[in-house]
C-alpha cells in the first residue's frame, strides 16, 4: 500500500486498512466488515465507539483539552481516586502508554530503595517469555531476546527467571534485588496464566527479602480476565501495578499505581511527563472505569470467556494440530502444534480478526460486551479456517 512508504517498516502490516468501527465490528476502506476479536490488542475493551465513552470525550472536547501537570487537573484527581477505590493502590501516576507505566514502576522501585530504604538495591527480576514494552528499560525487562537485538548496550539491573518455576526463583535473588515484576497471564508470550503455587512463592520471597511486587496489568487489567485486575484471581496485593491498553478504550493513557509507602520516593521533580493524565485522557479513563464497574463487566467477561472456551473446545476437538485452550476471562489462547500465521490470514479473509501470541498460539481478545451470537460466529469461522487449512496442507 502506497502510504506505507513514508513509515519506518517496524510493523509487518496485514493488507487491510480499517476505517470505521462500532461495537464488535470494523469496516475496511473497501466496505468489508470484520468481527473484531483483537480489540486493538486488548485496548477497546468496551468495543469501538462506545456511546458512554464517546459522550464524555465529546463533552470534554468542548471544555478543555490540555493543561500542564503544573496545575491541578480535577479529572485526573477524580480518575486516580476511582482507581484507588477499586484496587489495593493508594496513589497513581499517569502517563501515555504501557511502556511508560512500566518505566515509571521500575524507576519508583529503584528510587524507593535508594531514598526510603537507604539500600543500594536496583535489580528487578522478570520472567522468560514476558513482555513489558519497547523503551530501553522495558525491553530489557522483557524476557524475550528478539526485542533486544541490535539495541545494546542495555541498562543494567535486570535478571530473568523461568515463568511458573517456583524453585528457580530463589537462585536469582541477590543483595541487589529490589523488585519482582510479572504478568499474571503472559500476553505476548503465549497466553500463559501464572500457576498459583508459583505466585505464592513470589509473594513469600517478596515478604522475606522486603522486595517490591510489581504486576504488569497492561494487557490483563480493566476487566479483561474476568476480574477488574488479574492479580485478584490470586488474592494478592501488589505494591505497584501498571495499566494502559484498556484504560482509555483507544484514547492513549497509561497509569502506574502503588501503595502509600511509595509516595515519598516520588516527590516533586522526581518523575514527569507532558501528556500524562490530561483533562481529555482522564475524562475518557473515567468514563471507561464507570462503565466497567457500573455494568459489572469483569463478571460478564468471566462468563463469556467460559462460554467461548467451551464452544472452542467442542469446535476444535479432533483437529490434528490442536493442543489446548488456556487463559482467563476473555483473554483466550488456542495452542496448536504448528505456527498459526496462516490461520490468522485465512480468518481475516473470512471476516474475523484474531491475533498471534508466540508462534503457535492463536489469541482471542474480544471486547467485554461481546454477544453470544458473535462468539458463535467467531468459533464457527475458526473451526472452518483450521479444518480447511489442515486438509489443504495435508493434501499438498
Ligand atoms: C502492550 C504491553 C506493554 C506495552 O504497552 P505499550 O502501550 O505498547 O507501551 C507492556 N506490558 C504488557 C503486558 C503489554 O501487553
Amino acid at each position: 500500500m502506497e502510504q506505507q512508504h513514508a513509515l519506518f517498516p517496524t510493523y509487518a502490516r496485514y493488507p487491510i486498512a480499517l476505517v470505521k468501527g462500532e461495537g464488535s465490528w470494523l469496516w475496511d476502506d473497501q466496505g468489508n466488515r470484520y468481527l473484531d476479536f483483537m480489540s486493538g490488542l486488548a485496548v477497546t475493551n468496551l468495543g469501538h465507539a462506545h456511546p458512554a465513552v464517546k459522550e464524555k470525550l465529546q463533552q470534554q472536547l468542548d471544555e478543555l483539552w490540555h493543561v500542564s501537570n503544573l496545575f491541578h487537573i480535577p479529572n485526573q484527581e477524580k480518575l486516580a481516586k476511582r482507581l484507588t477505590e477499586i484496587s489495593c493502590a493508594d496513589a497513581v501516576f499517569f502517563c501515555n502508554s504501557g511502556a511508560e507505566a512500566n518505566e515509571a514502576a521500575i524507576k519508583l522501585a529503584r528510587r524507593y530503595n535508594h531514598q526510603v530504604l537507604k539500600k543500594d538495591r536496583y535489580e528487578v527480576i522478570t520472567f522468560q517469555q514476558s513482555f513489558h514494552g519497547r523503551t530501553l528499560a522495558t525491553l530489557t525487562a522483557t524476557g524475550q531476546d528478539k526485542v533486544k537485538e541490535g539495541f545494546h548496550p542495555l541498562p543494567e539491573g535486570f535478571v530473568y527467571s523461568p515463568y511458573n518455576d517456583a524453585a528457580a526463583l530463589q537462585n536469582v535473588i541477590t543483595d541487589k534485588t529490589c523488585a519482582i515484576m510479572l504478568e499474571m497471564v503472559q500476553g505476548e508470550g503465549g497466553v500463559n496464566p501464572a500457576d498459583p503455587q508459583f505466585v505464592k512463592e513470589i509473594v513469600r520471597l517478596c515478604e522475606a527479602h522486603d522486595l517490591l511486587l510489581i504486576v504488569d496489568e497492561i494487557q490483563t487489567g480493566m476487566g479483561r480476565t474476568g476480574k477488574m485486575f488479574a492479580f485478584e484471581h490470586y488474592g494478592l496485593e501488589p505494591d505497584i501495578f501498571t495499566l494502559a491498553k484498556g484504560l482509555g478504550n483507544g484514547f492513549p493513557i497509561g497509569a502506574m499505581l502503588g501503595k502509600a509507602k511509595l509516595k515519598e520516593a516520588f516527590g516533586a521533580g522526581s518523575h514527569g511527563t507532558t501528556f500524562g493524565g490530561t483533562p481529555i485522557a482522564a475524562a475518557t479513563g473515567l468514563a471507561v472505569v464507570e462503565t466497567i464497574t457500573g455494568q459489572n463487566l469483569p463478571q460478564r467477561a468471566a462468563e463469556m470467556g467460559e462460554l467461548l472456551k467451551q464452544k472452542l473446545s467442542t469446535a476444535l476437538s479432533g483437529h490434528p494440530q490442536f493442543v489446548e485452550i488456556r487463559g482467563k476471562g476473555l483473554m483466550v489462547g488456542i495452542e496448536f502444534s504448528e505456527p498459526v500465521g496462516e490461520y490468522i490470514a485465512k480468518a481475516q479473509q473470512k471476516g474475523l480478526l484474531a491475533v498471534q501470541a508466540g508462534p503457535n498460539v492463536l489469541r482471542l481478545l474480544p471486547n467485554l460486551l461481546v454477544t453470544e451470537e458473535e462468539i458463535d460466529q467467531a468459533v464457527n469461522t475458526i473451526h472452518n479456517v483450521v479444518f480447511d487449512t489442515a486438509s489443504v496442507s495435508s493434501s499438498s
